[in-house]
């Protein structure tokens, strides 16, 4: 009958978008200021904005080539795959996801760990990939940055992590939960060994990877306008049935409440890093011009300890 059925189409809009002339991938519309920027403009610019200052989020790889000298790392434990231990499945099985994932990607999971030189300070940066499963934490990443943390102690070279993440991985459940603890304790570990470590947090960091290694550093810096939290703030509005403030879990909100240190522009990391660390006392041992990769292993192994500016606040 009529009456129950839509036997009518429904009223087309007139306004219906034309579809672009402009060639895909050339140019890219700025969500900060509206402006179309050249894409090589964009690359050249560490995919900052150059009219708003809008951070695109980039990939592991790019932090890692933007942060070390001259681009070049060495990298550690990039064999590292997920066993899918829970044999897990959701819309799709996790091992087909996970497959799927470093076929498009080309990386094996959401973290790459590189060792080379900032400023021609020896150190080992640990950087997320968020298009990695959300950048999501699973067993592979805390292994691989546990991992990266104890080399770090061995060699006496300082950590930078750069935190680019949903949380822990709900496809590896409670294994991935443990990873905030196996993380936290290669920290203390870390710390006892009066090494630095740097958090970057980067849009967005959020989950277990806030609950464990990204709010942990002796300095944790943001990179403006990251959405930094635990819970999204759809969830916290649902739960406590308020509206939330402005600006609520951006990085500049946190550091007025005094959550993070420092908000750093994406093309002054590196120098912020660098001197950051050597404020620690990270490199004054080291030769400014420290090879990179297994040369740098062997130099950093007979290099005396890095010394500490304040030993009594530490002991406390
Ligand atoms: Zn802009």
């Amino acid at each position: 009958m009529a009456w129950f059925k839509k036997t009518r189409k429904p009223i087309a809009t007139a306004t219906r978008e034309k579809p672009s002339r402009v060639p895909e991938g050339l140019w890219v519309k700025c969500p900060g200021c509206a402006q179309i920027i050249y894409n090589k403009d964009l690359a050249a610019n560490l995919q900052v904005c150059p009219m708003c200052g809008h951070h695109f989020r980039i990939g592991a790889l790019d932090r890692l080539r933007a942060l070390f000298d001259g681009g070049a790392f060495e990298e550690y434990d990039k064999g590292l795959v997920s066993t899918d231990p829970l044999h897990f499945t959701d819309t799709k099985p996790y091992a087909a996801r996970l497959k799927a994932t470093i076929e498009s990607t080309g990386l094996n999971d959401a973290v790459i760990i590189g060792s080379g030189t900032i400023d021609g300070i020896d150190v080992i940066v640990a950087a997320m990939e968020y298009t990695f499963i959300g950048g999501s934490m699973g067993v592979v990443v805390g292994e691989k940055i546990t991992r990266a943390i104890e080399r770090a102690i061995e060699r006496r070279v300082p950590v930078v992590a750069i935190c680019a993440s949903g949380g822990a991985r709900m496809m590896e459940g409670a294994l991935s939960l443990m990873q905030l603890a196996k993380i936290s304790g290669a920290l203390a570990r870390l710390d006892r060994a009066k090494l630095p470590y740097i958090a970057v947090l980067t849009d967005p960091t959020t989950g277990g990877v806030t609950a464990s290694f990204a709010m942990l550093g002796d300095l944790n810096i943001a990179e403006p306008k990251a959405l930094i939290g635990f819970a999204g703030p759809r969830v916290i509005e649902q739960t406590i049935r308020q509206k939330l403030p402005e600006g609520f879990q951006r990085s500049e909100f946190l550091l007025e409440k005094g959550m993070i240190d420092l908000v750093v522009d994406r093309r002054e990391m590196k120098a912020v890093i660098a001197n950051a660390l050597r404020f620690m006392g990270a490199g004054r041992s080291v030769p400014a011009a420290a090879p990179a990769g297994a040369a740098a292993d062997a130099a950093a192994a007979v290099s005396p300890p890095i010394p500490v500016l304040d030993d009594t606040a530490r002991q406390a």
